[in-house]
Order: structure tokens, then sequence, then C-alpha cells
């Protein structure tokens, strides 16, 4: 028998868990674990990806120029200094390969993204996990981890599972106190949630090692088709460019994300829509006893006295067909992360919690 040679690290990943989408004996399944936009894909997206289907069979552009000068347009941006992924989850693998490798390591906070230490070590490299303090990053905890061996860290900002944010000071103090050789990469896959805040793009525009991360699976409601991109000094982008498949995006995925991009009316709905129905399950869940902070994202996370409260009114989600995430692989076995529906869909899990709450109580 052959023996496999595994490269360095591969054996070390703990397979990714997505959110569930099914619950045996339900047919009226309300999935709220995934953070998916209520309102669905937008209908513009949804008319560009039935144009562009008489087209694919032709090879996609490997430039993306058409997306990235959109993105670009929409958010005042230079599009050269714009790559575009498989979702943010390929940018952020363009980077820790392209700059990282066996012996390095890569911080990322204590309830960072749970792909980080999977996208460490795809690349050899060794995660290295950095405390948050009251579900809040610590940046004097993130300066106090880097060592000689740091390449990169790992932020996402507004959190996920937390729904915190850190705010534009913290951000730059944060960029000013990393070694200039150290790459900070803002992963800002819910900066449409948060008011006032611009993903990090000010900063990536004025430095050399930082990166920020976008996606078209939230506000855009595109997560099924796998879209993302990142902005950075075009040094970086041409580095990345290197390890980027040629055509890594579809005719499809460019098509709907030109359209989605340019629908700012769609993105202004979506924003009044989550910041209503986040506003109104905060303040139920609180009502219940329960404690979350506000969120600066599209989901809300629940704190419950311990685990066995948790998975208690887990269980009387799933009864009533509810799904929502235990966020037990991100450090918080006491909670659940709740995605902030519609109007009716919030209402469904404010009425289950408050029965639920009634029977224990
Ligand atoms: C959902 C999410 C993303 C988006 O990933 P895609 O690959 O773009 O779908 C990125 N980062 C975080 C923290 C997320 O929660």
């Amino acid at each position: 028998m052959t023996q496999l040679r595994i490269q360095p690290g591969i054996m070390e990943i703990a397979l990714y868990e997505g959110g569930k989408s099914a619950l045996a004996g339900h047919s009226d399944v309300l999935k709220l674990s995934s953070n998916e936009n209520p309102l669905g894909p937008p209908p513009a997206a949804q008319q560009a990806i039935r144009e562009a289907a008489a087209t694919v069979h032709l090879y996609p552009s490997t430039d993306h120029a058409e997306l990235r000068a959109a993105i670009g347009e929409v958010h005042g941006l230079d599009p050269e200094r714009i790559i575009c992924g498989v979702g943010s989850d390929e940018v952020l693998q363009f980077v820790t390969q392209a700059f990282s490798g066996p012996g390095d390591e890569i911080i990322h906070t204590a309830h960072g993204f749970s792909m980080y230490p999977i996208l460490s070590h795809m690349a050899g490299a060794t995660p290295v996990c950095v405390p948050e303090v009251d579900r809040v990053v610590d940046v004097d905890a993130i300066l106090a981890a880097v060592t000689d061996r740091t390449r990169i860290v790992l932020l996402t900002n507004p959190g996920n599972p937390t729904g915190t944010i850190l705010p534009d000071a913290e951000l730059v103090r944060l960029a000013d106190g990393l070694p200039e050789d150290v790459i900070l990469v803002i992963d800002a896959a819910y900066a449409e949630y948060a008011e006032g805040y611009d993903g990090g793009a000010s900063l990536a525009s004025s430095r050399r090692n930082i990166l920020m991360t976008r996606t078209f699976s939230k506000i855009y409601g595109l997560g099924g088709l796998r879209i993302g991109w990142g902005y950075a000094d075009p040094a970086m982008i041409a580095v990345m460019t290197r390890i980027r498949q040629p055509f890594n995006l579809s005719g499809l995925q460019m098509a709907a994300s030109i359209a989605a991009v340019r629908d700012l009316d769609w993105v202004r709905d979506c924003v009044a829509l989550n910041a209503d129905q986040r506003a109104r399950l905060t303040g139920a869940l609180r009502q219940l006893g329960l404690a979350c902070d506000d969120s600066q994202t599209n989901f809300v996370l629940a704190r419950f006295t311990d685990e066995a409260e948790a998975m208690s009114a887990d269980a009387a989600l799933q009864a009533d067909g509810i799904i929502v995430r235990r966020p037990t692989s991100y450090g918080f076995a006491e909670g659940l992360r709740i995605t902030v529906g519609d109007e009716a869909q919030t209402g469904r899990v404010i009425d289950t919690l408050t029965r639920w709450r009634e029977g224990a109580a």
C-alpha cells in the first residue's frame, strides 16, 4: 500500500460546519442559521442571470474589469485595487496562501470567523488565537501576540457571531501598532449593516499592508452564487492575482453581481428592514431576560444562563420548524445566533421563544 504524503497542516483542519437547512417532519422550515437575506436575491440580479445564460458557452473575462469598474464606481474606489473571488472566502484564501506558509503565524481573535484557522492550516501556517474582552476585539491583546513570525492578522469587523464592532479609532490604533510587514485583513462581510462604517476602505486606501474583504453573500442576497472581493494596495493585489485561477468567476456570477451592486435602492431597503427587525428582536430577547449586545450585523447573538438553557431554547425553536445557529465552535456554548428575518419571520421567533419562556418559567 502506498503511503499518502500529506502537506503540513492539512490534517489539522477541522471540517467547516455550515448552518443546518432541514428539519425532519417540517415542511415550512425557517432557516435563520446562515445570515442569509430574507428578501432573497435582488430581482435585477435574477434578470441578469437569465440574460447571461445564453452565453455560458463562452469563457468569462479573466480580469473581471466590468465588475471591478462597477464596484469601484458605486463605492468610490479605484478598480485597480480590487480583486474578485469565489466568495470572500476565496479572497481570504488568496491572502493567507500568498503571504504565509510553514513556520509563520496568523492571528485571529477568540470569536473570529471559523474559516480563519482552516485557512491558516491550508497555507501550512500556524493559527494563533487571541482573547476578546466582553465579546469585543481587544486591540492590545492582538498587538501583544505579534511575534517575528506573525505575517497576517485576520479580523472580522463587525464580528460574527458577536455582532459587535471595533470603532474606527481602534482600527486605526491597530493598524498603527502593527509592523509594516504584517498584513491586516479587515473582513467586512457585514459592513452594510453597520451605520457610518466604510468597512475599512479608507484605511486600506492609505496604507500598503491592509486588505478589506467584502461579499455579495449577505446584503446582496447572493450567497448561493459565491462572489466576494478584496481591496488593497495595487502591489498586494498583484501578488494575489498570481495565485488566482484565471476563470474563477463565471459570467453568471459577474452579471448578477454587477446588477446587484448597482441596485442602491435594494441595499437601502434591505438595510432598513434589517435595522427595524433587529431592534425588534433585540428588544424582545431582552424582555425575555436574555442578554444580547447591540448588533451591527444581520444577526443577533442571544446569551442564555448556560448551555443547557440554550439547548432547551434551540429544541423549542426546532420543534416549531425554526433553525438558528448554535455557535459552539465559536466559543459560545451558552448562545444562539439568530439571523434577522423579515417581519413575519421575526414574529415567529419571538412567539416561539415567548412560549418557551412561559413553559420554562
Ligand atoms: C458570511 C461571511 C463571509 C462571507 O463569505 P462568502 O465566502 O463571501 O460567502 C465572510 N466573513 C464572515 C465573517 C462571514 O460571516
